[in-house]
């Protein structure tokens, strides 16, 4: 069996351990904190090995549903939650292939409204409309039959427009071409709205809120010819107007509102409201280490109700 450990991530700390620990003998605490780092991580990724091997994640998470997201996935290597190199992103979907029920945000919706129980269902979701979506990540989840949903900020769509947060650390942005979410879609992908101006709506009037989500939706329409089902708020957070929000996103006709800050969907989870998880891949050494913690999700969740 391949045992699919990041050695990148693993020789790297190592690397920094071994420097540390040789140049600044006086600084003990990197020197510890890089042992605890990879021996924290080692320790995740066997529980998550015998989480799945033994088939009890099954069990644990009956009544749960996870929602992943990513956003930009790159030819080089991973960078937090906002770039996910290619390799990586191979890795984590061989592994939701061989391990996971994976469904599109619909069946999900479809499975929480006919009041079915949840059997640790995941969704893969996609947010901007980057081009590198189209061009790296659909190869690979046509390679393993996986479907996913695209949140585009349909003004980016065929636009040279500068992401901010791309800006900042010196990135050009690129996003698809409306000829790649059409062919997105009928790759039977998902495309969802994430607004026209990756709007912060929680600091904008309402006007304008709603402006940007119909607008999108009116975007997608005249694209795919199919009004979009779902809306991912941009930036992923909770502000105090997001009820509001959300009711305004069903008069428009979408199913699911998603924020991004984690957490699974729940058994009491109302088709509306619902959160995903970032993937990270930098932050563990294998896609059982994370699927771990998403295992520990299910604590927090039930703490929480
Ligand atoms: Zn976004």
């Amino acid at each position: 069996m391949k045992f699919m450990i990041n050695y990148n991530i693993l020789n790297k700390k190592v690397k920094l351990f071994m420097e540390r620990s040789g140049s600044r003998p006086s600084r003990p605490y990197d020197y510890l904190n890089s042992l605890v780092w990879i021996a924290g991580r080692l320790i995740k990724d066997l529980l998550g090995r015998i989480l799945i091997l033994t088939g009890a994640h099954r069990r644990y998470f009956r009544g749960r549903g996870i929602i992943v997201a990513f956003h930009s996935v790159t030819a080089g290597p991973s960078n937090g939650a906002l770039r996910c190199g290619v390799r990586d992103f191979e890795t984590y979907c061989r592994f939701f292939a061989r391990y996971l029920p994976v469904c599109t945000m619909t069946e999900l919706v479809e499975h929480v409204q006919r009041g079915a129980v949840l059997m640790g269902q995941l969704a893969i979701t996609f947010d901007d409309g980057y081009a590198d979506n189209a061009e790296l990540a659909a190869p690979v989840l046509a390679r393993y039959h996986l479907p996913a949903t695209f949140f585009v900020a349909t003004a980016f769509i065929d636009s040279e427009t500068q992401a901010a947060w791309d800006i900042k650390v010196g990135i050009r942005s690129r996003w698809m071409s409306r000829q790649q979410v059409k062919a997105l879609h009928a790759a039977q992908h998902e495309i969802g709205s994430h607004t026209q101006n990756h709007c912060n709506l929680g600091m904008v009037p309402e006007s304008v809120a709603v402006a940007e989500m119909a607008g999108s939706k009116a975007d997608i329409l005249a694209w795919i010819g199919q009004v979009p089902r779902h809306f991912a708020i941009p930036y992923g957070r909770d502000f105090p107007t997001l009820p509001r929000i959300a009711a305004i996103a069903r008069e428009l006709g979408f199913d699911t509102v998603t924020l991004c800050r984690g957490g699974l969907l729940a058994p009491a989870s109302q088709a509306v409201v619902w959160e995903r998880i970032p993937v990270s891949p930098n932050d563990y050494l294998s896609p059982y280490g994370w699927y771990y913690d998403v295992f520990k999700e299910i604590n927090l969740n039930l703490r929480g109700s």
